[in-house]
């Protein structure tokens, strides 16, 4: 959002009148920064043969997922559901790259019968992939190199003790797997966690999958994930994608001669591309002094963006009716009945009841992660898209939170 002669708006549109317009709390997005997110990456990696797979758990409205495909991008999904979502609006089966995790083996057969790349992440699921296909369908594998990386441990994914993917140590057991059921697999993943500002991280993955990838034959890509980091804040570091795409690109060249065709190289970025162009637009319900903080209560809440309380996360937050106001010091505070913080401490234009505040960085893990919790509705969510406004979902409303509710006859 820019400031434009005292209002904040995207696109030309000031986020007041969207805030009028479909009422608060709203989720508004920026699509120009969603594709310039995605042709920024493009540069960064064109010395790669890339392949972007979007992951839609970051921002799962299928509007957005539509925006990112028509230009360019195709889809990882974690549920057979995203990639439900994904193939109902026209994205192509071969382009949806479905990585579970700890899900039943039906839902890897819906992903064969759907015509998804299958990813599988451990040992019993690649047996039952082998007995069930042998050689009639590839699969990749998600491996775990056993690297701690990532803002903090609950979004590392890629050290020892994570639950996701098959640990390289096990190697041994996924060729005796691969050798009885004659299985082909296309791909080799690594996702190492979210928030990785260190370009060498990758590098090293990539090192580790380019390794070992000799020992299967039949590869057509190699994925190294995501985890790419964006600034929530002025100063943050964030990952270098021109340093890292050229080194890799550097790498992922010596790689393929050594293994003698070609590979794409598959990213699956999913807060690189939309968190940054996430405003969740707030109005303050009340002012209410202690002797010791000053709150600004918001009629949201970590029903909404969870981020916060869950993660520790910092989402900067902007007084957007007051910009030239004197600054104060507040915690923004949400309506639900339990410690509910969107931001403590924070220096703001003076906050007065009514006003609105935009909380920033709110496009990924925003909405996908929000809930009914206190039976309270989740926001409208809100596309700006060559300067018009797009209502992409509807604020919900009792009937949602009556919806599959049984009244029990007793
Ligand atoms: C969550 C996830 C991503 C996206 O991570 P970001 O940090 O949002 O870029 C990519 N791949 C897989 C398998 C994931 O689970």
């Amino acid at each position: 959002m820019e400031l434009i002669d005292g209002k904040y708006s995207v696109q030309g549109i000031e986020l007041a009148s969207v805030a009028q317009m479909f009422g608060t709390p709203v989720y508004v997005y920026d699509g120009n920064k969603i594709v310039s997110q995605l042709q920024n990456l493009k540069n960064a990696f064109s010395e790669n043969p890339l392949k972007i797979k979007f992951a839609v758990k970051a921002l799962s409205n299928v509007s957005i997922v539509k925006l990112l495909h028509q230009h360019g991008a195709g889809i990882d999904a974690v549920s057979i559901n995203e990639a439900k979502l994904a193939l109902g609006i026209g994205v192509k089966n071969s382009d949806i790259n479905y990585t579970p995790n700890c899900v039943d083996f039906s839902e890897i057969e819906e992903g064969v019968e759907l015509g998804l790349c299958v990813n599988l992440d451990n040992l019993s699921m690649l047996e039952k992939f082998g007995k069930k296909y042998g050689s009639n369908y590839p699969c990749g594998l998600r491996l775990n190199p056993h690297i701690m990386a990532g803002g903090n441990y609950k979004i590392s994914t890629g050290h020892s003790n994570s639950k996701f993917g098959i640990s390289i140590y096990q190697l041994p057991d996924v060729m005796r797997l691969i050798n009885q059921y004659k299985i082909v697999v296309n791909g080799l993943h690594i996702h190492t966690g979210s928030e990785i500002t260190e370009t060498d991280v990758f590098l090293k993955m990539a090192e580790i999958l380019f390794g070992i990838a000799s020992d299967f034959p039949s590869l057509q890509f190699i994925d190294i994930g995501s985890g790419f980091k964006v600034a929530y804040k002025e100063g943050d570091h964030v990952t270098n994608m021109y340093d890292l795409g050229l080194k890799l690109g550097k790498s992922f060249k010596e790689f393929y001669h050594r293994y003698g065709k070609q590979l794409e190289l598959w990213v699956e970025p999913g807060k690189y591309l939309v968190s940054e162009a996430g405003y969740l637009l707030v109005n303050v319900n009340v002012v209410k002094p202690t002797p010791s903080v000053t709150f600004a209560g918001v009629d949201s809440g970590l029903n909404h963006l969870i981020r916060p309380m869950m993660y520790d996360a910092y989402h900067e937050i902007v007084n957007i009716s007051n910009p030239t106001g004197s600054q104060k010091i507040y915690t923004v505070v949400g309506t639900i009945c339990e410690t509910d913080t969107l931001g403590a401490d924070r220096k703001l234009n003076e906050v007065r009841e009514g006003d609105l505040l935009a909380i920033k960085n709110a496009g990924a893990y925003g909405y996908s992660m929000a809930s009914n919790y206190n039976s309270r509705f989740r926001p409208p969510e809100v596309l700006i898209w060559k300067g018009q406004t797009h209502l992409i979902r509807k604020r919900e409303t009792l009937d949602d939170l009556l919806r599959n509710q049984v009244v029990a006859e007793i």
